[in-house]
Parts: structure tokens; sequence; C-alpha cells
């Protein structure tokens, strides 16, 4: 639905505060008294999506101003001082093959990666199989459970089938959508299973660390477009790559951690971006957009709305976004997630022959892994606790539940040492105000085809970003990257 903007003379150096005009509103009580300023685009979130955004639009030659809530760049992403000049990430962190626009961008900030750490075995645990195995064999990181191994190879196999149908820009469009988008992962799961009760106990600590929800949580066809997202326009995303290490979603990491490539990319864009600075309305009720946020009010000719759509509905827009749009904000709940790291003065469980990443059917850590500098001094032993173990365990209290973290990583790699780290810490994604939740915006039955094609339209001179727009490695800080390049580019022919 996008529209002709119409032609108007803009400050060029897009800085130049109390100079614009405001246009006629019906919003902004609330943002009364903030100071002023007028750029050509605005542009919400300094999150990889807004900051990519900002800076294509620059490379351009386009005034750009960013508008960001927190008082820091990066949004998901966070890096965590450890001590010694290291860090430990708290939020998205790996990279993999095909994930090409989040690597040209580290690259060209000057960030370099480094494999992540995945030397000897994974532990599984279900039941009463407890096992050691390696994923250099053909299942990968998917473990070798006997009882489950015929449905592993069957399901993983149907879900690349059915993802490698699935056009990553229009899943609504893909052959048996409405079939797929009426069942959630677990029903699918359960029908294709031979033992479906033990498959979606397994599916669970997938689900919960990649996306922060259970298997009955979402629906498939959500699923299988995840899937076919996972690669780039020359490699059809798998579900292999998707949750290996190696040679998958997780092979890699950021020397600097994660956030430095979002704090290059902020400091080159120097004060057009304005942290501390939460939008709360957005008024295209007059020629221009005009965004109110608590620090400044921007004057612009398109806006790109760089936050996850959770995060875009509590925004107040005049006049209300079409309604398909609306709609889909109110049903991309996001998922739950809190990450926890335990600190150790160096990584010894590599001694003992172990990779650090174990999967577990029950919390609170369904999918552990070594998030140690590459030295492996100090040792970082991170987990995921998401989807149902993380409403159990993030209502505890602290000390309560870095106990049951630490007694479940001594008792599955069977080494008391774990129980008495250095330092401990834990991120709390759902209670984040400016995310409301992690990694990402979940989609249950029914909505990608009944609301999809409004992830991405424009309304009128709103433009969406942000990874869940995104149509290779949604999700993720990649897809961030992608959706960021995209809406520059919208912008850019529609101004
Ligand atoms: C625990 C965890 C683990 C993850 N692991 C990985 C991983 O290993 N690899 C990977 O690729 N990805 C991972 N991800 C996902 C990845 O971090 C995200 O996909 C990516 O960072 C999203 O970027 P974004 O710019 O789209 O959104 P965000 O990072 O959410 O940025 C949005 C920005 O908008 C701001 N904002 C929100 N509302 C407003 C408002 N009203 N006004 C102004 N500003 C606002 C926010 O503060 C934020 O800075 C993980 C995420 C989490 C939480």
């Amino acid at each position: 639905m996008g529209r002709t903007l119409p032609r108007r003379t803009f400050l060029a150096g897009a800085l130049a505060t109390g100079a614009a005009a405001t246009a006629a509103s019906t919003l902004g009580a609330r943002a009364a008294g903030a100071a002023t300023a007028s750029a050509e685009v605005v542009v919400v979130g300094a999150g990889l999506a807004g900051l990519t955004a900002a800076r294509e639009l620059t490379a351009r030659g386009r005034s750009v101003l960013v508008l960001e809530a927190r008082d820091r760049v990066g949004g998901r992403v966070l890096n965590h001082p450890i001590g010694g000049g290291h860090v430990a990430e708290a939020g998205g962190e790996f990279i993999g093959p095909t994930q090409d626009r989040i690597a040209a961008l580290a690259d060209a900030v000057g960030v370099g990666t480094f494999d992540a750490y995945d030397t000897g075995k994974n532990v599984y645990r279900n039941g009463l199989i407890h096992l050691r195995y390696s994923d250099t064999g053909v299942l990968g990181t998917a473990p070798t459970d006997p009882l489950l191994l015929a449905d592993i190879v069957k399901l993983s196999q149907q879900i690349d089938l059915l993802a490698a149908k699935v056009p990553v820009d229009a899943p609504w469009t893909a052959p048996n959508a409405a079939h797929y988008d009426a069942q959630t992962l677990e029903t699918w799961a359960r029908a294709n299973s031979v033992n479906g009760e033990g498959i979606v106990g397994l599916l669970a600590p997938f689900t919960q660390a990649l996306v922060g929800a259970e298997p009955r949580d979402v629906s498939m066809l959500f699923v299988l477009a995840y899937v076919a997202a996972a690669g780039n326009a020359s490699n059809r995303g798998t579900f292999e790559r998707l949750i290996n290490v190696r040679g998958g979603a997780q092979q890699s990491r950021f020397v600097g951690g994660s956030q430095l490539v979002a704090q290059r990319v902020a400091a080159a864009l120097g004060d057009r971006v304005r942290l501390n600075a939460p939008v709360r309305s957005i008024d295209q009720t007059g020629t221009d957009v005009v965004v109110r946020s608590d620090a400044l009010s921007v004057t612009a000719r398109a806006a790109i709305v760089a936050v996850p759509p959770a995060l875009a509905a509590r925004i107040d827009f005049a006049p209300l976004l079409p309604t398909a749009r609306d709609q889909l904000m109110q049903r991309a709940a996001m998922g739950a997630l809190m990450k926890v790291e335990a600190v150790y003065p160096t990584a010894f469980w590599r001694g003992a022959g172990l990779t650090g990443q174990f999967l577990t059917v029950g919390g609170p850590v369904g999918y552990s892994f070594d998030n140690s500098p590459p030295s492996g001094t100090p040792g970082v032993l991170a987990g995921f606790v998401g989807g149902d173990q993380y409403r159990t365990w993030s209502a505890k209290a602290p000390a309560e539940r870095r106990a049951g973290v630490l007694a479940q990583y001594a008792r599955l790699f069977g080494d008391d040492a774990f129980l008495h780290p250095s330092g401990y810490f834990d991120m709390d994604w759902p209670a984040e105000q400016w995310s409301r939740g992690g990694p990402t915006a979940i989609l249950g039955p029914g909505t990608l085809t009944e609301f999809g094609p409004a992830l991405r339209a424009p309304s009128g001179r709103v433009h969406w970003a942000g990874t869940e727009s995104a149509e290779y490695w949604t999700g993720y800080m990649d897809g961030a990257v992608r959706s960021g390049e995209r809406a520059a580019r919208e912008v850019d022919g529609a101004l």
C-alpha cells in the first residue's frame, strides 16, 4: 500500500533541533515539550535492523535520525562484561553459513569471528537415556536417542522436504499453507511419528532454545517458514542448518561480542542516534510523518519502525494502522527466553572431552553451550531457559534459580566442580521493557495465512524493519540486518 511521498524541503543535516514545524496532530501530549528536529527519514529502534537501515540511508546521502528507547544500542544483542576485558553475550550471539549480511556488516565495521567451541562429546539426557555423542555424525546436533532415532530421522527429513516448498517471501502461498497453518508443531509431530509423546518431549528443548516457546505454541507453517528462511538465495534453508553448531547457525561467534557490531555502526552514525528516546506516537495525518519520543519529536518524510511487532503495537498511530497490520501485531507474541551463564576460572570441561553442550528433556536449562572466550579462560557455560521452563524458573528467587541451574550442570556433566562458579548472571528477556521477550516473535496457527502479507507492507509513510520482517534468517541477527537493508531500499525508492 506504499504511496508516493510529497516532495518537500528538509534540513540537510537533520540535526537542527527546534527548526521543523510540527504537522497538525491528534497525538503527542506525552511528548509535549520535547525538542524538535527534522530529517528525511526517522528510524525507530537502534537494534541491528534500525542501525543497518540508518547506515544504508546515510550512505545513499539521506538525512536520518534514529530514536532509541534504551540508554544503549543493540537491542537484543548485549555484551555482558565478565572481567579481564572479556565479555559474554546475554542475547544474540552466533552466526553461521549463509548468514551473509550480518557477516558483511561485521566485516565492514572490523569485527572478526572465531569458531564456537565444539570439540568433544555432547551430553544428552531424556529419562533413563543418558548418553554422550558426537555432532560429527549424520544427525549433527540432534541426539542419537535409540528410542527416538527413527522418528528423528523421518521428521527432520519431512520438515526439510516441506520447507523446500515454502517461498520465503510469502509462506502463506506455499502448497497446503492453510493445512499446515491449522496445525501446531506438536499436533503435526504427534500425527507423523511413532512415539508421539517422546518426540514432542524432545522437540521442547529445541523450540524453547530456538524461539522461546513450546511445540504447542507455534504454527507448523511458521516452523516450515522458519526452516525455509535458514538459508540464502543460493542455498535453501534446512532444519539441520538451523540447529547445528558444525555447519549451522551456531558455528561462529564475534571477537569482542556481537554487540560490538551494533556499537561500531552506531559510532559511525554519531549523533544521528539518539538514546533514551522511547517513541510514543507516530502521526501521519499531515503531509509528513511526525514521530514523538520522550527526548525528541522528529518530522520526516518517512519512518522506518525497526522494533518487534509487539513493541510497535505499544506505539500510538494516527491514523490507526490498517487493521491487518494491527491484528498481526496483536498476534506476534515474543518468545519467553532467559539466558543463564556460569563463569569458571577455566573451561575445565574441555579437558574432559566435553563440548559443554547438553540437550535435555526437563529443566531448567534445555540446551547448554560453551560461551567462553576462545582461550577458555575464563570458562563460561551458558544455557537457555525457555517456554514452560522459563515460566517456572523466572518466577523463582534468583538464588534458587542459580542453584537449580548449577545442580543441573553438575548432574548432567557428572562433575561437582560445576556447583562452584566464580561468577553467575542471567538475562530475563521478557522482563526487558523494550524487548518483552526473545529471541523473536512466534506465530501461532492462522497468523501467517491471515496476516502474513502485513509483515512487510508499508503503512503509508511508515515502513517496517526488524528481524521479524526478514525473508531469510528471520529471528536472527542476519535477518535483522537484511530487513534494515530492505527497508532502506524501500524508503530510498519512495522518497
Ligand atoms: C537470548 C537470545 C539469544 C539469541 N541468540 C541469537 C543467536 O545466537 N544468533 C542470532 O543471529 N540471533 C540470536 N538472537 C536473536 C537476535 O538477537 C535478534 O534477532 C536481533 O538482534 C534482532 O534485531 P532487531 O534490530 O530486529 O530488533 P531489536 O534488537 O529488538 O531492536 C529493536 C530496538 O528498538 C528499541 N525500541 C523498542 N521499542 C521502542 C520504541 N517505542 N521507541 C524507540 N526504541 C524502541 C529497542 O530498545 C531495541 O534497541 C537471540 C536473541 C536472544 C534474546
